[in-house]
């Protein structure tokens, strides 16, 4: 049987929260890309405890999947099954504290954060402004750039686990490898703290616009894109063994890889995720042809294609 969404019903087996609960929720406009289908259900927690409580009383046999602000993800045409948590209101608070730190709450900008800690004269930061995401994805991707990470400032992160438990977890705890972390699949990230050092303002802010700059000068930024689309392999960057196998500028449908950054690609106007998959996968094809390297997506792909049956829209 082709499985179809039903949120209203769903709602309707979902616990008694104080947040909100929106049914059969179409997420193209929520995500850079722009595209993909609905989410069966959408809860915006009112805060940690709200969440916690959720996540304790919710049935274990409905999917569930947190998204951050969507520049890192790619949602399937055929939308995703069950509960899609995104973190809102209640989840953007900072507050620089008086021994060189920070604490964010997830739904936090990276870039407010950056603006944060320079108002401050929080150096060590300053990275942040480069990463269009908000905290939470920022933990779980162990997002960086220009050559410094999340690994190398956290101090610690709060989480909610999948059985409602609200715990702090060390860096070491997190398993941080290039742009991933170890974090389980249910756990949500709600804050992070992180540290910095004391540094001049004016430094800070020049440090920041450089970083702006260099990007905007290489990243096809404007477009409609999920960032780096394959983390780069030890040792050789991704894009370099996309270019030699020939795939700058490859389209499909109306997917493109760019040919500013040939490790972004882009929603040309009118692609479907299903040609934004499609182009990806034959990138992989081809730089494993020419390289021998198995190129690993960076951007998280959620959801299901059209069609699919209810056994696998459950196991999605
Ligand atoms: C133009 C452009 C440039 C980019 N440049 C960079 C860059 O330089 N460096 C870099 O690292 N990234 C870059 N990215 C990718 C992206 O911005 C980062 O990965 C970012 O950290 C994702 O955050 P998000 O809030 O958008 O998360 P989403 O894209 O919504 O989600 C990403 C992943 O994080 C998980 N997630 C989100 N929130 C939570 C949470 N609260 N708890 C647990 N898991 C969560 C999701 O389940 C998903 O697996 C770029 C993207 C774009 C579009």
């Amino acid at each position: 049987m082709t499985w179809q969404a039903n949120g209203t019903s769903l709602i309707k087996r979902l616990p008694t929260v104080r947040g909100r609960y929106s049914a059969n929720v179409d997420l193209s406009k929520s995500t850079w890309f722009q595209v993909g289908g609905a989410a069966e259900v959408v809860f915006k927690p009112a805060d940690v405890q709200d969440l916690a409580f959720f996540m304790k009383e919710r049935p274990q046999d409905v999917p569930l999947h947190v998204i951050g602000i969507g520049s890192n993800l790619l949602i399937r045409d055929g939308g995703i099954p069950g509960v899609v948590i995104r973190l809102g209101r209640g989840f953007t608070n900072i507050a620089v504290q008086e021994d060189n730190s920070v604490i964010a709450g997830a739904a936090v900008l990276d870039r407010n954060l950056a603006i944060a800690a320079q108002e401050e004269g929080l150096g060590g930061l300053e990275f942040f402004c480069g990463v269009p995401g908000a905290i939470g994805g920022a933990v779980r991707m162990n997002a960086g750039c220009y050559g410094s990470e999340v690994k190398d400032v956290l101090r610690n992160a709060l989480i909610v686990t999948s059985k409602g438990a609200i715990v702090q977890m060390a860096p070491e705890d997190l398993g941080f490898s290039y742009r991933h972390s170890n974090l389980k699949k249910h756990d949500i990230i709600v804050a992070a703290c992180f540290k910095g050092e004391a540094s001049n303002p004016d430094e800070i802010q020049l440090k920041m616009q450089k970083l702006l700059k260099d990007r905007e000068d290489s990243q096809p930024i404007r477009e409609r894109t999920g960032g780096s689309t394959f983390a780069n392999p030890e040792g050789v960057s991704a894009w370099q063994l996309i270019d030699e196998a020939g795939c700058r500028g490859l389209c499909q449908g109306g997917a493109q890889m760019s040919e500013k950054h040939c490790n972004f690609m882009l929603n040309t106007g009118n692609a479907t995720a299903e040609d934004l998959e499609t182009l990806g996968e034959e990138v992989r094809r081809r730089v494993f042809e020419t390289s021998g390297v198995t190129l690993r997506w960076e951007i998280q792909r959620l959801g299901v294609q059209e069609g699919v049956t209810v056994e696998e829209a459950m196991a999605a």
